[in-house]
């Protein structure tokens, strides 16, 4: 075997069509329910928040859907992405295993949420919409959402988490160079922010209100539509770009991976990775082992319930089957603001039922050691998120070299960490502390979810 690091492919090699599960599953997904009357909803109850386009590509069960044109241009600015074998990595082991990740950090927002973010401006900008309203909790998806508006002259407004618009400035200040508004939530300026400040004025945010807050202004008005960077079909589908060219790249390498890693927040970046694996799986291929690795501060998917949930705080959203630790629940504070969400995406919940992909836990300190070694090793040095799939890989690749065997394993390097060196300064200073989630906070949280007669 040569000793090639670097696995690239041309603009030509793009994709030209994003991968859809929905085609393959064995088993569909449970039906998406309005809050209100708890029925199953159709594609006009969403048409205030999302453009017809996407609605469809939601609810969509073929196989490939065509990339427009315009979106793979824009993709011709950073796509195809690397993929790389961690030689280096892979000695200061000592395993045998044979370690590639496929690195979205070099996208101009600096993760993999350009994928996603490019193609919806697209598909808002075609609909006649002039204004987009999102959240962000780390600002990794407002600054790619603002890159895309600013690509389709559409003007974005940001809701960011209380605490991640204190403790990252340069987010902000990256959102408001690509032209972007970015405001702290809970704000004053809803109806949903009013009411959490009118009970804590200092409240630190999450998620779940910040995505209140831009689901309630987005639904206010015609020529404004709402955006979301993970957990809908829609957003897993347009990631899948990342996968399908790792299956051309590990090609090229003469490879074909044992074992798939990826970091979940939300589900968008391991869907992307892994569900044109599970693809070719489904049809025939080889059983690969696939693992979501999410923080134990947050574990949707190991500690979490498979239930009918909101996807926000104020409950404004529909009804989605998912692994979730209640939409009440609000995490401790840690420093993968990407990955603290309270449900995880319906599709990567339904590959767990199905007992397609398996998850894992694992505290911030364990994962802020293994980005370290990566950095050491490779010289990237990654997100906080993606310090969860580096530290997911490190253990697969020690398992290998415990059982003396040589395996194959693909993680997803979703992004750099270079607005995140806070976190690595604290981490260097000994002040990263595994905070635990609050036992009784969550009870209370799985207490309070909403009851629903399933629909057979
Ligand atoms: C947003 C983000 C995540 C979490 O979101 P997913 O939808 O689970 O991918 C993980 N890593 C990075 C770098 C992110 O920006």
């Amino acid at each position: 075997m040569s000793d090639t690091v670097k696995y690239l492919l041309g603009e030509e090699s793009i994709p030209k069509a994003w991968y859809n599960i929905a085609a393959d599953l064995p088993k569909p997904l449970p039906p998406v329910l309005h809050p209100g009357t708890k029925q199953p909803i159709g594609p006009d109850d969403l048409a205030p928040l999302f453009p017809m386009e996407l609605i469809l590509q939601e609810v969509s069960t073929e196989r490939e859907i065509p990339i427009p044109e315009p979106v793979r241009d824009v993709y011709k600015q950073w796509r195809c992405t690397p993929l790389y074998r961690a030689r280096r990595l892979e000695k200061a082991l000592q395993t045998p295993a044979r370690i590639y990740y496929k690195y979205e950090g070099v996208s101009p927002a600096g993760s993999h949420k350009p994928n996603t973010a490019v193609a919806q401006a697209f598909y808002n900008k075609q609909a006649g919409v002039k204004r987009l309203i999102t959240e962000t909790g780390a600002g990794q998806w407002g600054s790619s959402l603002a890159f895309a508006g600013s690509v389709f002259g559409l003007e974005v407004q940001v809701f960011m988490v209380r605490v991640s618009y204190d403790q990252k400035p340069y987010r902000r200040a990256l959102m408001e160079t690509y032209g972007a508004r970015c405001i702290a939530s809970p704000s004053n300026e809803t109806h949903s922010g009013r009411e959490i400040l009118a009970k804590r004025a200092d409240h630190p945010g999450s998620l779940g209100i910040a995505i209140s807050e831009a689901v309630e202004v987005a639904a206010q008005r015609d020529d404004t539509k709402y955006a979301l960077g993970s957990v809908l079909n829609h957003v897993l589908l347009h990631q899948t770009v990342i996968g399908q060219e790792a299956i051309a790249q590990l090609e090229m390498a003469g490879d074909y991976p044992d074992v798939i890693v990826g970091c979940t927040g939300g589900g968008s970046n391991f869907a992307g990775i892994a569900f044109p694996f599970i693809g070719a799986q489904l049809r025939g291929g080889k059983k690969v082992r696939i693992v979501a690795v999410e923080p134990a501060a947050c574990p949707s998917l190991t500690r979490g319930r498979y239930a009918y949930d909101f996807g926000d705080t104020a409950h404004l959203t529909p009804l989605t089957k998912m692994h979730t630790l209640g939409s009440t629940f609000t995490p401790p504070g840690f420093h993968a603001g990407g990955l603290r969400y309270h449900g995880m995406a319906p599709l990567v919940s339904h590959l767990q039922e199905l007992g397609l992909i398996t998850s894992t836990a694992y505290h911030q300190t364990a994962c802020f050691e293994a980005g370290v070694q990566f950095a050491r090793a490779e010289g990237i040095v990654p997100a906080p998120e993606a310090n969860h799939a580096v530290k997911g890989a490190i253990v697969e690749a020690l398992k290998c070299k415990e059982e003396g065997v040589s395996r194959s394993i693909l993680f997803n390097l979703c992004g750099h960490g270079h607005f995140d060196m806070q976190a690595y300064i604290d981490y260097f200073g000994g002040k990263l502390k595994d905070i635990d989630y609050d036992e009784k906070e969550l009870a209370m949280a799985l207490a309070g979810l909403p009851s629903v007669a399933e629909p057979a």
